[in-house]
């Protein structure tokens, strides 16, 4: 196999949270044969074994991570037929959405600014601006839980906000988009757009994971963190943003258990003052 392997290796290089401590042994697949045979194996040899993108949606735990983790972003395969493209699991979905605008095909205007791979963005159903994946996506390559390779097609997939029937039950290798003609320019114009709210919105020049919680029903996480007092808020390094109260940064040293500890203060006090349960949509990665 040609991929790199390290072993103890930080995982705080794998997250765009900078948290976690060591992975005992990281894999990047150059491509998806080499991803395939390392997943298999450490399912036959019972070694645990994990798969992550860009590390744009999750929280690694300071104890690190025992086995194997597999970085896809080697697996970046992508081919174009007409408005159809086949991209592998690894590729940047914002470098996608790009390759779309100068090939003059609309549908991943949406997708500009959001740091996955196309793999994490399928199985989380990315999505911004009234736009997600489930909208363009028409096909899969996946190994399913018996450990076979095999291609669905969209309707065999359910989609909800920011989630979909894959996740945890399929390791997707390929996702096939099907796009429409476009204006090259109208399109980069609005990509722009809307990479210009997120500046303004979002605090991107600190290490964050987006969003923290879902939006409940109706409102907005944001709104009522805020509105519970908890925007600004510190615990070691962790701090709820000044710019955006759902978005957690770190400072720089901040640890996992800073940030558990604020989800869990958040997630209590909003309960108490509003009665609203709100749901993480950043993942946690239990060391077990
Ligand atoms: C600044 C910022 C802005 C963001 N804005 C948005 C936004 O507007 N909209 C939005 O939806 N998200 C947003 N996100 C969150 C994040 O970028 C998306 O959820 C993204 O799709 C995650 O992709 P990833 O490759 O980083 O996944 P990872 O974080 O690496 O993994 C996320 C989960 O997916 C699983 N996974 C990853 N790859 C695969 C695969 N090939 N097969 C099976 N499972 C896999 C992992 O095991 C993990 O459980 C933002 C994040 C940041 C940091």
């Amino acid at each position: 196999m040609k991929g790199r392997v390290e072993r103890q290796f930080p995982l705080k290089s794998l997250n765009t949270w900078r948290i976690g401590g060591l992975a005992e042994a990281v894999f990047w697949p150059e491509n998806e044969e080499e991803l395939m045979a390392v997943w298999l194996s450490c399912h036959e040899k019972e070694i645990p074994v994990r798969l992550f993108g860009r590390g744009s949606n999750v929280l690694f735990p300071d104890e690190g991570l025992t086995g194997v983790t597999i970085i896809s972003t080697g697996v970046a395969q992508c081919v174009w037929g007409g408005s159809q493209v086949r991209v592998g699991a690894g590729y940047s979905l914002a470098r996608l959405s790009q390759d779309a605008a100068e090939c003059g095909y609309t549908g991943l205007e949406f997708a500009r600014g959001i740091p996955g791979t196309v793999g994490g963005a399928i199985v989380m159903n990315a999505g911004a601006h009234g736009g997600s994946i489930q909208d363009v996506l028409v096909e899969v390559k996946i190994i399913n839980r018996e450990g076979k390779v095999e291609r669905l097609g969209k309707e065999h997939i359910e989609f909800g906000y920011r989630e979909c029937s894959l996740r945890d039950q399929a390791i997707v290798l390929e996702g096939v988009f099907c796009l429409k003609a476009g204006d090259s320019a109208t399109i980069r114009q609005i990509m722009s757009e809307n990479l210009a709210k997120r500046k303004v919105t979002q605090p991107l020049e600190l290490p964050n994971a987006g969003s923290v919680f879902r939006n409940p029903d109706g409102d907005s996480a944001g709104r009522l963190i805020e509105a519970a007092g908890w925007k600004g808020k510190t615990i070691g390094g962790a701090q709820v943003s000044l710019k955006h109260a759902n978005f957690i940064v770190n400072h720089g040293s901040a640890t996992a258990l800073d940030v558990l500890n604020l989800i869990h203060g958040i997630h209590t006090d909003v309960q108490t003052k509003f009665g609203v349960e709100l749901k993480t949509e950043v993942r946690y990665i239990s060391p077990n």
